[in-house]
């Protein structure tokens, strides 16, 4: 009997998977965890796997959604909550120290089909930062809100605040605690924040039933960083970029030379303009001018056919994309 009642499950579940490949041909989402010196000799393997996992699991998640008609908005944003809830992610929980020992965090969302966007930055009490950015997007007329005020609006639109212990790991705070070091011993050099590139920096980019690419970043920004420091994650354009007609593209790395590349924009452009596909752009903007600026990171994307794209010149760069028919493909070292 038991055996009956499984081979039904089974087939019923196969019934549903096939019918929903019928409409889900281009689905697609790509996700990163932050780029930098990651080599497998520095990543023990039981630290890999927990990256692996909690990849697969921001995959998964969002792409359920996908797969049952759900918006490209609500897979980012489901997708990029799992990350900013784990520990391992420089975003939300996790989220690096500032040079005060404050979390101050940046997150942005950018909608394809309308070219609306929403951002917040150096919020402070903001559990998941992607919410309230995707709160200004849709219910503001404003595109960036910054510091308390966002944490006001946040506040007034439902999102949930935390104290800001909530953000605090002993991993970070020792990063805070080696960064400061290095610093004292380089005689107070603060044009590198963070000279030991291990950034953490969470974002997706999703393509739903209907043709919309959505793109999201969220990030506790660059560990020791002082005086307010915004990156590019909160800046459309430079860190997040969405045009239906182009791509979606979410950056990590040295955010100060991704805002004076505009690194998602140019890549669109790039394709807008020259008719170059994804992946040539990216290297293009990635591999070429990022690089002789003398600026390190990545960028993930896909297009409008669901094609997905990876570039980076770091060492390494947490990574995976999941698309109709398959399981999440993870990646984390140069392949
Ligand atoms: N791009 C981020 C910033 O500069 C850092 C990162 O990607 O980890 O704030």
């Amino acid at each position: 009997m038991e055996v009956v009642f499984r081979k039904l499950i089974f087939i019923l579940l196969m019934i549903f998977y096939c019918s929903s490949i019928g409409f889900s041909q281009h689905i697609a989402l790509v996700i990163h965890g932050g780029a930098g010196n990651i080599y497998k000799e520095n990543l023990p393997d039981s630290l890999e796997n927990l990256y692996r996992q909690k990849m697969e699991e921001a995959l998964n998640t969002g792409f359920a959604l996908l797969s049952q008609g759900g918006t490209s908005l609500d897979a980012v944003r489901a997708t990029i909550k799992v990350m900013e809830d784990s520990p391992l992610f420089n975003a939300g929980k996790g989220a690096v120290f500032t040079n005060e020992g404050t979390n101050e965090m940046d997150a942005a969302i950018m909608d394809g089909a309308s070219l609306n966007a929403g951002a917040v930055s150096g919020v402070r009490h903001i559990k998941n930062p992607i919410d309230a950015a995707i709160e200004v997007m849709l219910h503001s007329p404003h595109v960036m809100l910054s510091g308390s005020g966002a944490e006001d609006f946040a506040k007034s639109r439902g999102v949930e605040l935390v104290d800001p212990e909530y953000f605090y790991t002993e991993k970070r705070y020792q990063q805070l605690l080696k960064a400061k070091q290095a610093e004292s011993q380089e005689q107070g050099s603060t044009d590198q924040p963070n000279k030991e590139y291990k950034f953490g920096t969470v974002g997706a980019v999703a393509l739903d039933i209907h043709g919309n690419i959505v793109a999201g970043t969220s990030t506790g920004g660059m560990t020791n960083k002082r005086y307010g420091r915004i990156g590019d994650s909160p800046i459309i354009g430079a860190g997040t970029y969405a045009n239906n007609k182009t791509c979606g593209i979410s950056a990590t790395g040295h955010g100060e030379y991704f805002i004076r590349s505009v690194v998602a924009y140019d890549i669109s452009a790039l394709m807008e303009y020259k008719g170059l596909n994804i992946q040539s752009a990216a290297d293009v903007v990635i591999q070429d001018k990022l690089t002789k600026l003398g600026g390190e990171g990545g960028v993930i994307g896909l297009d409008a056919e669901g094609n997905i794209m990876f570039s980076f010149n770091s060492n390494g760069m947490f990574r995976g994309f999941i698309k109709a028919l398959n399981q999440p493909n993870i990646f984390i070292f140069k392949e």
